[in-house]
């Protein structure tokens, strides 16, 4: 039997990546995709093989439909999530989750009271490479882990330059956008959590309207390890990275801060240098993949809501910090939702 989806969001990234991610799953349909605007919408429907464009939530609630897939811009997913829970469909949302960890938490309260399937649509969990790592640091080839590094700071596309830059109403800025990212990365292949983040943020001529498009951030987490993370919209030419440097070893990952399934990931010991192999699926069809299973009893979404909060409390405590020059503990509630 095929799973339906509605898009919630006539966006680049479904257009990019998540109507083909969906499409080539055995069980995967689009049914419609809503857009506030119906000349958008019927376009982006037409453009990608859609048959129904729609232009409220309630039309495409209405459909027939198993799922939504949300990547409107950041202010309208809680509402989004929300209706669609109590629709009770099945909710793929993007990062992140709202703009707020408390609205993300009522949105995966409501999910679970409803028993719907609720995903974090954190693709970078289902890169090979972070999970070469992850598998790495779990079977001890790093001895303890000590120390990390991310380096995500890219030059945000032309195309892209709308609301992340430019309306802190939508939740523009570069930590929303690529910070929660890190912080989810860093929890996957470290398999442990941040406690407290110390953060600064500057606007080097991106971003307007008080919004940063550049971020340090350094964390602490709860087995001791300390991490580093550099987010950014406009360096062109930095190139992307993570490491974990341990007792034993260091795990060396170069250009996999990405949304396409490359880079290379070096295991360094005293034993020499190692390049592990990894599997190069798409990562945004691996995040569906995991979805269709979930809905269907099989394991849990690659990133579950509860990461979703895990995220975005990061986060949110990372522009806290960067706003009162404090360091800031993330918030200890969260330990509960795990
Ligand atoms: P877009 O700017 O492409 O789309 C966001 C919204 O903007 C759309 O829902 C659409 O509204 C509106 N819009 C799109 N094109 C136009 C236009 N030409 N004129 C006016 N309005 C327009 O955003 P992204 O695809 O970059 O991001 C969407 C969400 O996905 C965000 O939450 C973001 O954080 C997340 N994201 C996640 C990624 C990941 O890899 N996990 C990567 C990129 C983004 P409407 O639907 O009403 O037409």
């Amino acid at each position: 039997m095929s799973l339906k989806w509605g898009l919630i969001g006539a966006s680049t990234i479904a257009r990019q990546f998540m109507v083909n991610a969906i499409r080539v799953q055995a069980d995967g349909k689009i049914a419609a995709v809503m857009s506030s605007s119906p000349e958008r919408g019927q376009a982006y429907a037409v453009e990608n093989n859609i048959a129904v464009a729609v232009s409220t939530l309630d039309e495409l609630l209405a459909e027939d439909i198993d799922a939504v897939y949300i990547s409107t811009t950041n202010e309208l997913h809680l509402e989004q999530a929300l209706a669609a829970i109590k629709a009770g469909k099945h909710v793929l949302c993007e990062k992140p989750l709202a703009l707020t960890s408390a609205d993300a938490r009522t949105m995966v309260a409501a999910a679970r009271a409803a028993g719907i399937v609720l995903g974090t649509n954190h693709h970078l969990r289902n890169a090979g490479a972070h999970r070469a790592m992850r598998e790495a640091v779990a079977a001890g080839r790093i001895g303890k882990p000590i120390a990390a590094r991310v380096f995500h700071a890219v030059y945000l596309p032309e195309n892209l330059q709308g609301w992340r830059i430019a309306r802190p109403e939508a939740g523009g800025g570069v930590v929303l956008d690529i910070t929660v990212h890190d912080a989810d990365t860093l929890r996957f292949v470290l398999g442990d959590d941040p406690v407290e983040v110390s953060a600064f943020t500057q606007s080097a001529g991106m971003a307007g309207s008080g919004l940063e498009d550049g971020a340090m951030c350094i964390w602490r987490f709860k087995s001791g390890l300390i991490a580093q993370s550099h987010e950014g919209f406009t360096t062109s030419y930095a190139g992307t990275g993570f490491e974990v440097h341990g007792s034993e070893g260091s795990l060396i990952a170069s250009n996999v801060m990405t949304q396409k399934p490359v880079g290379t990931v070096m295991l360094r010991t005293a034993s020499g240098e190692e390049e592990l192999s990894f599997d190069h699926e798409d990562l945004y069809v691996r995040s569906v993949r995991r979805f269709h299973a979930a809905i269907h009893g099989d394991g849990q979404p690659a990133a579950t809501g509860e990461d979703g909060i895990w995220s975005l409390a990061s986060a949110e405590a990372a522009l806290q910090s960067a706003s009162s020059g404090k360091a800031i503990k993330i918030d200890p509630k969260l330990g509960s939702m795990k």
